[in-house]
């Protein structure tokens, strides 16, 4: 079975067709500048064929976006499959799923309305997560499309952990409680953690979702009982340019002070905040460990600031476990920041963390970074939400 994972975003694609055969990349790549000029980038997985880099095709919509890729995909040399028949489904990045979805669903009218209903939840993804179906719905008439949302790993969070201390009505009326985000990431990972340790009962698994976006869960026995983001994927730890858990008053504070309108003032918590906020100098990890080995005090102050916040969450949901078997690491700056890592465990001897350097310092996808005689285990494993993606289209297709 071959299935084609979609990722869209407002004005950008991005794509990979799976063989579930054997669970292999057949090829994967981008659209960009959807609505503007276009930009296609194809990445076939197989030898002998020829990549397309950046080579400008006129997107006006995503359905031309959709359209470059099925052209990309069958072409008679470059190609990785004979014909579009061969694609035996779509499976869809949503970000959210509000309290409708818990788990992935075969795109049908109620499900695309349901979607729908979620866009005040997820005003910028939502919308462009439905143009990538409907694209290819267009495009591919009769190949099932496939929805997998963001929030539905952390649909069975108790309600402690989901409920805001304000006006119940909001909950009840507005659908405001906690959401998380990154839930396929974390589903992955977790699942994975409770794999590498034999397969337990009660495990108790924290799982650090850091990249661009950062988010933490805590995992029983797989099931996600609390996370970081919340209503939107703006709470929890700073991360590159989004503050992470801030008072409130600021908000009042700062509009007041400046006259920013409430679009300048989310913009600025967005776009302008997290480790860029506080350095002054980039939302990349990388740029910051630079920085600061020059000499920076500010994106060292961001880099301890961001240490600082993941390491008390990881404590805070340890607490909420009663315990805690394993920590995981994953995404851009978990899978690669060795010094990272090492910062976050620092001082979490204690709850029984203990980092082996030498083995922290490889670059693998999947290891373990403790010692063999720590009592909590804590493993590097490289995220794969596109296979999830696929599995669960697979699965659903395939009943
Ligand atoms: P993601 O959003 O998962 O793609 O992660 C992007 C983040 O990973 C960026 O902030 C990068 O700086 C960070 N990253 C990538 N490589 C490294 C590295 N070797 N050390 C620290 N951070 C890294």
């Amino acid at each position: 079975m071959k299935i084609l994972v979609i990722n869209a975003g407002s004005s950008s694609l991005k794509y990979q067709l799976m063989d579930m055969d054997n669970e292999s990349i057949l090829a994967k790549g981008i659209c960009e500048r959807i609505g503007i000029d276009g930009l296609f980038t194809y990445k076939p997985q197989v030898e002998g064929k020829t990549q397309i880099k950046a080579e400008p095709v006129s997107m006006p919509t995503h359905s031309e976006a959709i359209q470059a890729v099925l052209n990309a995909l069958v072409d008679a040399e470059n190609g990785v499959v004979a014909s579009m028949e061969e694609i035996d489904a779509c499976g869809h990045r949503v970000l959210h799923g509000g309290m409708e979805f818990t788990a992935s669903c075969i795109v049908d009218d109620a499900c695309e309305e349901a979607i729908k209903k979620c866009f005040p939840l997820g005003p910028l993804h939502n919308p462009a997560n439905l143009m990538g179906i409907k694209a290819c719905q267009a495009v591919m008439p009769g190949t099932p499309q496939v929805a997998v949302f963001d929030t539905a790993f952390h649909m069975t969070m108790p309600a402690p952990a989901y409920t805001y201390a304000i006006p119940y009505e909001y909950y009840e009326n507005d659908q405001v409680r906690r959401y998380g985000f990154h839930g396929t990431s974390h589903r992955y990972v977790s699942a994975r953690a409770i794999d590498m340790l034999g397969n337990p009962e009660h495990s108790k698994v924290i799982c650090c979702h850091l990249g661009n976006g950062s988010s933490l869960s805590a995992c029983i026995d797989g099931k996600c009982v609390d996370t970081t983001m919340g209503l939107g994927p703006l709470a929890g730890v700073p991360m590159g340019t989004r503050c992470g858990d801030i008072d409130g008053t600021i908000i009042e504070y700062l509009m007041g002070r400046y006259g920013y309108s409430i679009e300048e003032m989310m913009n600025i918590l967005n776009k302008k905040s997290g480790v860029l906020g506080i350095s002054g100098v980039s939302s990349d990890f990388r740029d910051l460990e630079a920085a600061a080995s020059a000499g920076n005090e500010r994106a060292q102050l961001a880099l301890d600031k961001f240490h600082y916040e993941v390491r008390k969450d990881i404590g805070a949901y340890a607490a909420a476990m009663g315990g805690c078997d394993a920590i995981v690491f994953t995404a851009g700056v978990g899978e690669n920041g060795a010094k990272d890592r090492a910062e976050i465990c620092k001082g979490l001897e204690y709850m029984g963390v203990k980092i082996c350097p030498e083995r922290n310092a490889i670059r693998e996808d999947e290891h373990l970074i403790s010692t063999d005689d720590s009592p909590v285990k804590v493993f590097v494993i490289a995220t794969n939400e596109e296979l999830m993606i696929a599995r669960d289209t697979k699965e659903l297709v395939s009943k």
